[in-house]
């Protein structure tokens, strides 16, 4: 299967894709066309096995794709892969927070990870992979990553900008292919740093020498989306497996949304022909989506990024909305649509495109007082934790108001946020997330054992370095 481009470039064959996902144009590769699927035939399906049914009508099968299915294998043992719990018949939360790093992100970087390693190994290619995080993609690809032959990767992330939790998730991680340095900035100095580097001649020419080909695990790769096609399947499936929905049955997906990738994974699934009436997204203050998506204005001249406590949707340029458009409108219109973006930083859709666009989708937001009131409430109704980003979906849920049945997509373990689930529990600020377990732990609410086990580890990569370093300590470390 061949994968296009969204700007109208070359197509590639899926794995080239995956292997070397930067286009000439600029645009992304993606799914040139949806096939459809008979779900209903999945009811039996065992997780893996319905990944592989799904990945298989995309062109991808084999001892590869078996391979990499087994990384779900080590998912927490007490779970299955990406559970679905009802908190009344027709009100799901999808946790898909299982994997190792604690956040929806492995879901996916967790196969593509064993993917990419065994495209360097039988390809005896040697690749960087560069990663700029502010906090839960960095964690997610060092763990996806470490150990595998002919990978290396380098992770940046901003010293003082993450939660002391993602610090020692990458701070802790032990394998001679991974390098992690903290640097002297927030996060988009670390992401312009990364891409100046990227864009560096004399940089790229060492590399060759060393025999390196860059890596790209980030959002810009197509793996990440194909694998989060499947958990939304899988929550329908286990859905009518509790016998509260039947097969067909039109449901609604809540999705906290950042960078589009888990939204648009829903929406792949809708149109291979899963039953969803309207996939909700959520963002936060930083509520480029929302506005997106009620009026057809993707405008972010006038934005600068806020910080809230849903960090990891805190994004402007939310990068697979390219898919979606490709996906809609095609490939002439989606090149209007990013040239007017990167030229004006903004774009506006017509009025039937906007409709279009409002069949699939639905966009609410939810700002930083309204995050804390629903982790509480949350708590207070259903005796059950949520996170930060989740907490978002919930605001939406109740402004949505409507019978359809509803799941929410959980995408983070509040145990990755103690400080902030603190704040909204007990009303009380703390210096950090050790500080913040001590005072939830007295109330009896302790974090899931891998967060404990976390804070008592030895840091190992504690390095600091300014912006202007970053390149020279890559290539010794090379
Ligand atoms: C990455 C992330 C999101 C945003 O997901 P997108 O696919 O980028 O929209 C939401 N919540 C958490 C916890 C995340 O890590």
């Amino acid at each position: 299967m061949f994968l296009a481009d969204t700007r109208g470039g070359r197509e590639l064959p899926l794995l080239k894709a995956l292997a070397h996902p930067a286009s000439p144009t600029r645009g992304l590769y993606t799914l040139k066309t949806i096939p459809k699927l008979d779900f209903a035939a999945c009811l039996n399906h065992s997780y893996q096995e319905l990944a592989a049914y799904i990945c298989a009508a995309l062109g991808l099968s084999g001892d590869m794709l078996q391979h990499a299915l087994e990384r779900y294998n080590s998912f927490s043992q007490t779970h299955a892969i990406a559970p679905l719990r009802l908190l009344t018949p027709h009100l799901a939360v999808q946790e898909l927070y299982h994997g190792p790093t604690l956040a929806f992100k492995d879901m996916a970087l967790q196969p593509l990870g064993a993917l990419l390693g065994s495209l360097a190994k039988d390809s005896q290619e040697k690749f960087l992979v560069l990663v700029a995080t502010s906090g839960d993609t960095g964690p997610a690809t060092l763990a996806s990553l470490a150990g595998l032959e002919n990978i290396k990767v380098v992770c940046l992330y901003p010293a003082k900008g993450t939660s002391l939790v993602q610090a020692l998730q990458m701070q802790t991680m032990d394998a001679p292919n991974l390098k992690v340095y903290g640097i002297e900035g927030n996060f988009d100095d670390a992401q312009s740093a990364l891409k100046n580097l990227l864009g560096d001649a004399k940089f790229n020419v060492q590399l060759k020498e060393k025999g390196f080909s860059v890596g790209v695990a980030n959002s810009v790769n197509f793996g990440r989306v194909l694998f989060q096609i499947v958990y939304h399947v899988w929550g329908y499936l286990e859905w009518v497996r509790s016998q509260n929905i039947k097969y067909g049955d039109l449901i609604r997906i809540v999705v906290p949304s950042g960078n589009f990738g888990n939204a648009l994974g829903a929406f792949y699934a809708k149109e291979m022909g899963l039953p969803i009436a309207k996939i909700a997204i959520v963002s936060n203050a930083n509520d480029v989506l929302e506005e997106f998506f009620n009026t057809g204005v993707y405008d972010i001249s006038h934005r600068s990024l806020q910080k809230t406590y849903a960090p990891a949707m805190d994004i402007l340029k939310s990068s697979n909305v390219e898919r979606l458009l490709f996906a809609l409108f095609g490939s002439e219109r989606t090149k209007e649509c990013m040239q007017n973006l990167d030229i004006h930083k903004r774009y506006t859709l017509s009025a039937s495109e906007l409709e279009t666009l409002q069949e699939h989708f639905q966009a609410i937001s939810c700002m930083d007082h309204e995050c804390l009131s629903y982790i509480k409430q949350v708590y207070a109704e259903f005796d059950y934790l949520i996170d930060p980003h989740t907490a978002t979906a919930f605001k939406a849920l109740d402004s949505l108001k409507s019978p359809l049945p509803s799941v929410v997509v959980s995408t983070a373990s509040w145990g990755k946020f103690a400080q902030t689930t603190c704040l909204a529990l007990e009303n009380k600020s703390t210096a950090d997330d050790q500080e913040a377990l001590e005072v939830l732990a007295q109330k009896g609410i302790t974090p899931p054992s891998c967060v404990t086990s976390l804070l008592q580890k030895p840091p190992i990569h504690i390095e600091v370095l300014k912006v202007p370093e970053i390149a020279r300590h890559i290539q010794a470390w090379l």
